[in-house]
């Protein structure tokens, strides 16, 4: 793919103390924010978090209530929205269906007089493979080719910076997967600043270098993703970002090397530079699939965390894995991925099971479990697997 004219670094985004209120709601507390020039960053989080809120004030459209955005070390707070070196490609592409795609392109270029307009919109959409189609109406093209075309005609202006607005909701799953893929090679390829803001995880965790996951206009943790997944920093992280079992206890013992926690009578020990609180009562976690399950009482081992015995109270077959919920008295119901290398569960519902996992998997939380809101039914484990289910099915292509 051609790039020669596209070879432009994008620039650093700084958010420095943004607040945004609107009338009786601060949807933004207090943002500090740096995204360095040429990474791909994700900020992800639930419904109503305030994600296209910061997005729209990086892109001008809304005002900061406190603080300054600074593009490239310039301050752009007072700047209008055509006076930033933004683009933002939005879920609904808008474009133009009289016109021809290569025309879509070109038009932002035609219109401020940019030389060679038709051979740069060539360009781009050689860059999104889609030169071949330059003469078609949109409306004779997919919904994935459209989308390709938006982001064509947002590339060609070269902006420092690229703002995505969930732009990937409007694809049916195969294709979101696929244009995440060349989403992200594109980015590798033309080195823009791609500020990309969803509620899918998995859509975040593909495509990022760094996520930034957001609670009520607040950055709760940052990081890149295998870090933000393997050490959530607090519960909410924990259980947006994928399944967790988390357990509840009072730290009984520490070592220079870990933390050993009482959990209704059962000792689970956590490795100390994994556990963010080191006393009184700590929530501890760890994923399902580092969890395994035995039929019997599992020789003791130093290395690893054993609970039970408890019963199978549920399992649900999903293809490449099953889901086996684990109910132990004291403890709670706890969630199991298993691989499936072989034929058939290997427990059933109602058998006397057993899990274990290596203690370099589990982690500490942060969060004070006097301060958090309870075991809400929503932060229950098996409520968490019970409500992910419809969402996995269709994942994982089951009718
Ligand atoms: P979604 O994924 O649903 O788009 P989001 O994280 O992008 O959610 P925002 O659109 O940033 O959320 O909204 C954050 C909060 O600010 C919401 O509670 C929303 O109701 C509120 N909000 C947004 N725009 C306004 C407005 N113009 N006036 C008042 N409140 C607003």
């Amino acid at each position: 793919m051609a790039t020669a004219a596209f070879a432009d670094r994008g620039a650093d985004l700084e958010l420095v103390g943004i607040q945004k209120r609107f009338p009786g709601f601060t949807a933004i507390e207090d943002l500090d924010l740096t995204i360095p020039a040429g990474s791909f960053f994700a900020l992800l989080g639930p419904s109503g978090c305030g994600k296209t809120t910061t997005l729209r004030l990086v892109a001008g459209l809304e005002e900061p209530t406190r603080g300054r955005i600074l593009i490239g070390g310039m301050d752009v707070t007072a700047q209008k929205p055509y006076q930033r070196p933004v683009n933002t490609v939005f879920q609904s592409y808008a474009l133009f269906p009289h016109m021809t795609v290569l025309e879509n392109v070109a038009f932002g270029l035609r219109r401020r007089k940019i030389d060679d307009a038709v051979g740069k919109a060539h360009e781009a959409l050689r860059l999104v493979e889609l030169d071949h189609l330059a003469a078609r109406k949109p409306l004779q093209l997919s919904g994935g080719q459209q989308q390709r075309v938006a982001l064509a005609r947002a590339i060609v202006n070269r902006p420092a910076l690229l703002l995505l607005d969930e732009p990937l909701g409007a694809l049916d799953l195969k294709l979101r997967r696929q244009m995440q893929l060349e989403l992200k090679g594109i980015q590798e390829e033309v080195g823009l600043t791609f500020l990309h803001v969803t509620h899918d995880q998995e859509e975040a965790m593909t495509m990022a270098d760094t996520v930034a996951v957001m609670n009520k206009g607040r950055i709760e943790q940052m990081g890149p993703p295998e870090e933000l997944y393997e050490a959530p920093r607090t519960a909410f992280v924990a259980n947006f970002l994928g399944q967790s079992n988390l357990l509840t206890g009072n730290v009984a013992g520490t070592t220079n090397q870990a933390i050993s926690v009482d959990v209704a009578g059962h000792r689970v020990v956590v490795p100390r530079d994994r556990a963010r609180r080191l006393a009184g009562t700590v929530t501890i976690g760890v994923r399902p699939e580092k969890l395994s399950l035995h039929r019997e009482t599992p020789a003791s081992d130093p290395a690893r965390n054993v609970l039970g015995p408890g019963r199978v109270s549920d399992v649900s077959f999903s293809g490449m894995s099953t889901q086996y919920l684990v109910t132990t008295p004291g403890i709670g119901t706890l969630v199991v991925f298993a691989q499936n290398k072989t034929f058939g569960p290997m427990a059933q519902a109602g058998d006397e099971v057993w899990v274990s996992w290596s203690i370099a998997h589990g982690f500490g939380l942060d969060d004070d479990p006097a301060e958090r809101p309870g075991r809400a039914p929503d932060d229950d484990t098996r409520n968490v697997a019970v409500h992910k289910r419809p969402a996995l099915v269709p994942e994982r292509g089951e009718a």
